[in-house]
């Protein structure tokens, strides 16, 4: 590294302190005011900050803008315009107007919409979001925007997303204006993701269709060695990995993207990197400018990254643990249990609404991690149970239980309590037990949501816990808003206490990954929607429609709208994973197989010519195997075949999902099982691609 970090860190980032330098102070000002505040932000204000905003990123070698947003695809779009206007003598001038800064139409009609903008009214809205800084990336000033439709409708992942922010805002001040905290004036959430990762030869990645069309592989047999040998993970970096972390890391910092932690993960090839967290639109903005930018990066070092979140069966596949907390304007985390009793009872109020949240809800949190690529992982034994229940260790368990019976608590004769609701116990991190298999975990002062894909915006997931947690707040400001003073302390204790009554169902604290759970589970009435299919029709349900409107945060023409973007999105998905599979099978994977058969069988007929009394039983035998595995491939490939077209004569989405998933997901689990059987019966270099051993291993 030549430079030293502090000087690289942000360089490419329009942040408070450029904005400082630059504006003069009264427009500075009134920037601050719009992203705090949220307030509306005047042209002239907009004007000002665009010529500074031009002005740093010529200097920085930009000469393009684009408005930077993130469309339902789950990617993120740009449009690049230049900043040049040519004059009247054959001069240019490099221009770039507040108006242009606000507000950009990129024809929306080519973005998923779930049919809210037919096709005549192609014109999309961004909108610039203030409250996460502008950057530059190759020689383009991004400005991150909302995007919407003619209509105002959110076509994309941030608009709902800022929308969650402000009603948890909204509706945790008055709590905690109740609470007697004068000196709230808004809260935000916080996100640190970590994001997981695979890195596999570019070379090897070019010769495998299903890497290259669906992201994952669909064909390999396990080689002698997996990851049982957990000899991967945190182990010493490879130099070319190494190379390759260091160059992510500086590329990250130059866009101020705080990459702090990076380590081997559990399988081999596979890789973390986390981030120190940050307001929840900003560390959403972050990860997808990371993930974006490990796979350049990537390619620089004759690497392939892969998003996937289950690039290899048989193998690990690939989460994105979401840390999420709530935290003051000025910084104080809701959800520090920290040492002083009145905190305390607002860390209670805070704790209880997450548990009732989480467990009023665990639907749409079940849905918010939804995908094609995540079936492979929720419930499978390396991710989380599809159930969602909340771990909070012992010694909160313990907290909460003397608060639901009016008990002392107790901690070890040490510390006798008053009631819970008054006093709790210094709760340090040490003390919550590492639980890997719980989906949504307390981790000493925030709660890690561990469901996600690798491959996720994390805009979504963080959407739904948002706006669940403000429809808790909102009920508990109801139900303590008139009491008296006087009341006060034992009417928190009462909600307290009826909270944890009705929501301790949720709360677990054992081994998610046994059979045991999923029949408590089942007892307690916890929801287990084990595919997308089964959970996505969540979306338009009664319960959660009002849930949305109520705070604002979709429309019921929204919510259809992304009930149909995501069964689209699951089918689609299906069907380019069918379709490559039956190609790889017949282009590649039975000539291969064949070609092999005819050499045992050429083996045979000149041991014949050669002597009679040579035995050739080994190879008629092998040459026989080999033939009914052809077969049977053969066959199981033309039942695939029939299940996809009938698929897609399938006019309903969920049905065709529901199809998708009941039959076609079968067909080439079976299809693969032979083919992989048989993959280990004839010699590598007969594959015209890498097999598992070759990608996971020689890298
Ligand atoms: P793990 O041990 O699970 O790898 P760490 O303690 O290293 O987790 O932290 C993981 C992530 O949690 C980091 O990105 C970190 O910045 C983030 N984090 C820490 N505190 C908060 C918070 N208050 N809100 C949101 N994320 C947080
Ligand atoms: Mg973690």
């Amino acid at each position: 590294m030549d430079k030293k970090i502090p000087e690289i860190y942000g360089s490419l980032v329009f942040n408070d302190k450029v904005m400082r330098d630059k504006l003069p102070k009264d427009i500075y000002k009134a920037l601050r005011k719009t992203i705090d505040n949220n307030t509306h932000l005047e042209l002239d204000v907009a004007n000002a900050v665009a010529v500074a905003m031009k002005e740093w990123a010529i200097e920085h070698g930009a000469t393009h803008f684009t408005h930077w947003f993130q469309p339902l695809t789950g990617y993120t779009a740009e449009k690049h315009d230049s900043f040049i206007s040519p004059g009247a003598c054959g001069d240019i001038t490099m221009d770039f107007s507040g108006k242009e800064l606000v507000k950009g139409e990129p024809d929306a009609s080519s973005f998923p919409s779930g049919g809210i903008r037919a096709t005549f009214e192609a014109r999309g809205y961004t909108n610039w979001d203030p409250t996460s800084p502008a950057f530059i990336k190759d020689g383009t000033l991004c400005i991150p925007t909302a995007f919407c439709s003619y209509s105002g409708e959110a076509l994309d992942k941030k608009t709902p997303l800022l929308r969650s922010m402000e009603a948890i805002s909204r509706e945790a001040v008055k709590v905690l204006k109740l609470l007697g905290r004068d000196d709230a004036t808004g809260v935000t959430t916080t996100v640190g993701p970590e994001q997981e990762y695979f890195l596999i030869d570019e070379e090897d990645y070019k010769k495998r269709k299903d890497l290259i069309f669906t992201g994952r592989t669909l064909l390999g047999a396990m080689p002698p060695k997996g990851q049982e040998m957990e000899d991967h993970y945190f182990g010493a970096l490879k130099p070319r990995v190494s190379e390759y972390m260091h160059e992510l890391d500086e590329e990250l910092w130059k866009l101020g993207i705080p990459a702090k932690t990076k380590h081997n993960e559990v399988a081999p090839c596979q890789h973390e990197l986390a981030p120190v967290f940050d307001t929840t639109n900003v560390a959403v903005d972050r990860n997808q400018l990371t993930m974006e930018i490990m796979k350049k990066v990537a390619k620089k070092h004759g690497y392939v990254c892969l998003l996937h979140e289950k690039p290899f069966a048989g193998v690990n596949g690939s989460g994105k643990h979401n840390n999420w907390s709530i935290s003051m304007t000025g910084g104080e985390n809701l959800l520090d249990p920290g040492k002083t009793p009145d905190e305390n009872i607002q860390f209670l109020v805070f704790l209880l609404a997450v548990i009732s949240a989480v467990d009023d809800y665990a639907d749409l949190l079940r849905l918010s991690v939804a995908s094609a690529g995540n079936d492979h992982r929720l419930g499978a034994n390396e991710a989380p149970p599809a159930i969602i229940s909340i771990f909070l260790g012992d010694e909160l368990t313990a907290v909460l239980d003397s608060i639901e019976n009016d008990k002392l608590f107790d901690k070890k004769g040490k510390v006798r309590m008053d009631i819970g609701a008054k006093v709790l116990p210094h709760f340090t991190k040490d003390t919550t037990d590492r639980n890997r298999t719980s989906p949504f975990a307390f981790t000493g002062n925030k709660f890690e949501f561990r469901s996600l894909g690798s491959s996720f915006s994390v805009a979504g997931p963080n959407t739904v816990l948002n706006t669940a947690v403000a429809e808790e707040l909102s009920k508990f400001y109801e139900e303590l808003k008139d009491v008296p003073k006087a009341k006060f302390s034992e009417a928190v204790h009462a909600l307290l206490k009826k909270a944890i009554k009705a929501h301790k169902r949720v709360i677990f604290n054992g081994n998610g990954y046994t059979d045991e759970w999923v029949k408590e589970a089942e007892k307690r009435g916890l929801y287990n929607f084990r595919s997308t299919p089964e959970v996505l029709p969540r979306l338009i349900d009664k319960k959660n429609v009002a849930l949305f409107k109520k705070h604002g945060i979709y429309s019921e023409t929204e919510l259809k709208a992304r009930y149909e973007v995501m069964l689209e999105n699951y089918c689609k998905t299906l069907h380019i994973e069918a379709l490559t599979m039956q190609d790889m099978v017949v282009k590649q994977f039975l000539p291969a197989l064949l070609e092999y058969t005819d050499e045992v069988i050429g083996s045979a007929l000149s041991k014949k010519t050669l002597s009679d009394s040579l035995s050739t039983k080994t190879e008629e035998k092998q040459a026989e195997i080999l033939s009914s595995h052809y077969e049977k491939i053969y066959d199981l490939n033309e039942k695939l075949k029939k299940d996809v077209v009938k698929a897609e004569k399938i006019a309903d989405y969920q049905k065709q999902a529901t199809f998708y998933h009941e039959t076609v997901i079968p067909d080439m689990e079976k299809l693969r099982a032979v083919a992989d059987e048989a993959e280990l019966l004839i010699p590598d270099e007969f594959l015209p691609y890498p097999t598992y051993e070759q990608m996971l291993f020689y890298v």
